[in-house]
């Protein structure tokens, strides 16, 4: 074996030792545990096929199972990629699609969620949202949510971009522990999460999925006061400042991030955040830059 080689599979030794210790989380009331770091998928339609889908493999192989996708990404599109993508691996993922909510009628989301199974090629999501609260009264969704579920076409679900009162109002017709999620906006120079609805997503057993957690291309820069915190801290523990924004968004309870990747390395970085601990002080420290 030759030295780049050897380099080659330590490196995929330690990359597989990190996927046995990537943090799991319940999502939801007495929901399964999932990883707290997953992948997302908006705008995936525009990155090269090839390399986006081995990148979400090598996402799965270090953990990072939990999918999510929209039947609004490229009008479907990105759901026929992760067809691809997710080919023999279904079973290892916790697959999320969302309806949007013009279609989020009774009957709308029942065939919105079954043409989301026929993209994806599998026969059941893990977890259906409502993408954002829209025209059709929540009520009418629920009940296409509760009928999809007894069908086995969807094992949970739960909303998007819900804030504290449209959350509290879908708790209240749903049921105690019934919505497993909240998936929102969650990064470092946007945490207005944290005012309320984070609190409230704790009391209520609802997972808080935070979403765009490098700011959908706002990353902090290097030279910011904020970026050279994060470089600090990043390189105290040879990981990236990726990996160290991702773990602060992750130091509260019940809370889950979906950072997108269309590189293996860029995958391989953030799942680094899996098992990465700051201490009381590094965190005050970003707390304070941000
Ligand atoms: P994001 O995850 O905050 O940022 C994605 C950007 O960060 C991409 O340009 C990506 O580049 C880059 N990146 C990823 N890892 C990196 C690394 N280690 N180093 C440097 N750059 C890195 O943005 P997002 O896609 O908006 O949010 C994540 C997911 O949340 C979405 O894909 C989607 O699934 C979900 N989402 C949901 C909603 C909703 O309304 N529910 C809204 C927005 C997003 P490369 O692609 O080149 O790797």
């Amino acid at each position: 074996m030759d030295a780049g080689a050897s380099t080659g599979s330590l490196a995929r030794e330690a990359a597989s030792d990190r996927s046995r210790k990537m943090e799991r989380r319940a999502f939801g009331t007495g929901g399964p545990e999932v990883p707290v770091i997953g992948q997302g998928t908006w705008k995936m339609e525009r990155d090269d096929p090839a390399q986006a889908i081995a990148a979400l493999r090598r996402g799965l192989e270090l953990g990072m199972t939990h999918v999510d996708t929209a039947e609004m990404y490229g009008m479907g599109e990105v759901e026929e990629l992760l067809c691809r993508a997710l080919e023999g691996r279904r079973d290892q993922v916790f697959l999320v699609s969302k309806v949007v909510p013009q279609n989020a009628s009774f009957a709308g989301t029942v065939k919105s969620c079954e043409s989301s199974l026929r993209r994806l090629g599998t026969d059941r999501l893990d977890c259906y949202l409502l993408h954002w609260p829209g025209p059709h009264p929540f009520g009418e969704t629920l009940r296409a949510f509760q009928q999809l579920q007894q069908e086995g076409k969807i094992r949970s679900y739960g909303v998007s971009n819900f804030g504290v009162e449209e959350l509290e109002d879908a708790v209240a017709l749903a049921g105690p522990g019934k919505i497993a999620c909240n998936q929102v906006l969650y990064h470092l120079k946007d945490r207005s999460i944290e005012q309320a609805l984070l609190p409230r997503c704790q009391a209520l057993g609802v997972a808080l999925v935070g979403y765009s957690p490098f700011g959908a291309g706002d990353f902090p820069s290097a030279n910011s006061a904020g970026g050279k915190v994060l470089r600090s801290v990043a390189k105290e523990h040879g990981v990236s400042p990726y990996a160290v924004a991702l773990r602060f968004l992750l130091r509260e309870a019940g809370t889950f991030v979906i950072p997108k990747a269309s590189s293996a390395s860029h995958v391989e970085e953030n799942a680094a955040a899996g098992d990465l601990q700051l201490s009381a002080e590094e965190l005050s420290k970003i707390d304070a830059a941000f």
